[in-house]
């Protein structure tokens, strides 16, 4: 009930009721827990990057019930928690969220990108047998828990640096019961490492054998029994396709997509990678949670997007794996104020990269993006990316999700490539990892 008291107060109700009630549900109740002599991350979508120091925070039912300056805490709630964390000083910013991820798969294609470095062209190891479908035979081939356990350490490694919200999409089964086997095991691999996940859909992704010569079929059945199916078992929190000019178009994506709102399920787009396909477009037209990818995304199709709504999401370990020249419209996504998210996009083809500070990294120095914009990718924009309002930065009402760094400036946290400086993650008030 205080949960949902916290949440419909800050969406509804003025901040001064809000912290009122906050206060006096602390006075009659024992504090969760205290972390004090931290500093803290300040980042929300209406404010600048700030930072407070010696600050704390008062967490309640696994929620973030006061927060500010240590010296504006009373006194007395240091001896009223029932736990207290002393940070000495370290950074605290709100959980990473990675918000593009096809994290779940087996077999890596490193022979691939040897071939490639050898010479190959992409499309010539498809023609092969590789690329995509390399990847669905791999998870085809092997069971529920085979995939979790060849996924886990994966996730690990991104919890171990500081992510405590993964989406992951499914798309490397593309037969019901793979792509259902996926979605499942994304779930277990998660909830075996405490991380919040989110599972996305992918269901256009590469047409499957079966369907070979007969598109519309497909089209058809992922829009009309698989997807209805595989959201009646709860799989699924959100729907994608990708449309490009390899892969699906957008009468295809239409259809999809169409079927995903018409059952409430909100949609993404993997849009405009490799050609002006008009993805970026099509997601503003159908009010999508993000497009991402967007090297070829025109001016005009960035300016449907932010009348929309459409949060964009950048993601640059596929654009420099693949050697890629064309870059996403930075520069009119700002103008046009359209929220940046920034992703790993792990996975085995593309982005074979479990590190989401390496993707800011990349965004900022490949792409242009500013350390503010970076960290905003993987927090705020984030959570939006995922339709989550719950997370994302660190306000009261929010869920209590923190990675704790052994950093002075939060621009080490972008300016690193590579080191161990999660020192803590904390989810839903609960610590998970501890160095
Ligand atoms: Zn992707």
């Amino acid at each position: 009930l205080f949960k949902m008291k916290l949440l419909h107060a800050r969406h509804t109700e003025s901040p001064k009721l809000q912290a009122c009630e906050i206060r006096a549900r602390l006075s009659m109740h024992k504090i969760d827990h205290l972390i004090y002599n931290a500093r803290l991350l300040q980042l929300t979508a209406a404010s600048k990057l700030t930072t407070i120091d010696d600050g704390a925070i008062a967490i309640e039912d696994g929620l973030i019930a006061w927060i500010g300056p240590q010296s504006q805490m009373p006194t007395k709630w240091r001896k009223q928690a029932k736990h207290a964390t002393n940070l000495r000083g370290a950074l605290l910013t709100p959980g990473l969220i990675d918000a593009h991820t096809h994290a779940v798969f087996t077999g890596d294609r490193a022979g691939e990108f040897a071939r490639r470095l050898d010479g190959e062209s992409y499309a010539d190891i498809s023609r092969s047998g590789g690329g995509i479908m390399a990847s669905v035979r791999a998870v085809r081939e092997q069971s529920e828990d085979a995939l979790v356990l060849a996924s886990t350490n994966r996730l690990g490694e991104l919890l171990a640096n500081g992510v405590t919200t993964i989406e992951i999409k499914s798309g490397y089964g593309l037969s019901f019961a793979d792509e259902a086997k996926q979605l499942a095991a994304a779930k277990r691999c998660a909830d075996e490492l405490g991380l919040q996940v989110q599972r996305t859909y992918l269901a256009l992704h590469a047409l499957p054998p079966e369907f070979a010569g007969r598109r519309g079929a497909f089209v058809d059945t992922v829009a009309n029994i698989w997807l209805p199916d595989l959201h009646h078992r709860g799989l699924v929190d959100a729907v994608d396709v990708f449309m490009e000019h390899i892969a699906f178009n957008e009468f295809e994506c239409m259809q999809v997509l169409s079927a995903a709102k018409s059952l409430g399920l909100p949609i993404k787009i993997h849009a405009d990678q490799l050609k002006h396909s008009g993805g970026g477009a099509l997601a503003a037209q159908l009010r999508a949670l993000s497009a991402d990818h967007l090297e070829y995304t025109s001016a005009a199709d960035v300016a449907a997007m932010a009348k929309a709504g459409v949060v964009a999401g950048i993601l640059p370990v596929a654009w420099y794996q693949l050697g890629d020249f064309q870059k996403p419209p930075i520069k009119a996504l700002r103008q046009h104020a359209v929220p940046m998210m920034v992703a790993s996009d792990l996975n085995p083809g593309t982005a074979p990269c479990t590190s989401l500070r390496l993707a800011m990294n990349m965004a900022c120095v490949l792409f242009g993006l500013t350390v503010e914009e970076a960290i905003r990718g993987v927090t705020v924009n984030a959570a939006k990316a995922l339709g989550l309002i719950d997370r994302g930065s660190l306000e009261t009402g929010l869920r209590a999700d923190f990675a704790v760094w052994e950093v002075q400036d939060p621009a080490e946290l972008v300016y690193w490539m590579g080191g161990q400086f999660c020192r803590q993650t904390w989810i839903g008030g609960q610590q998970l990892q501890s160095r």
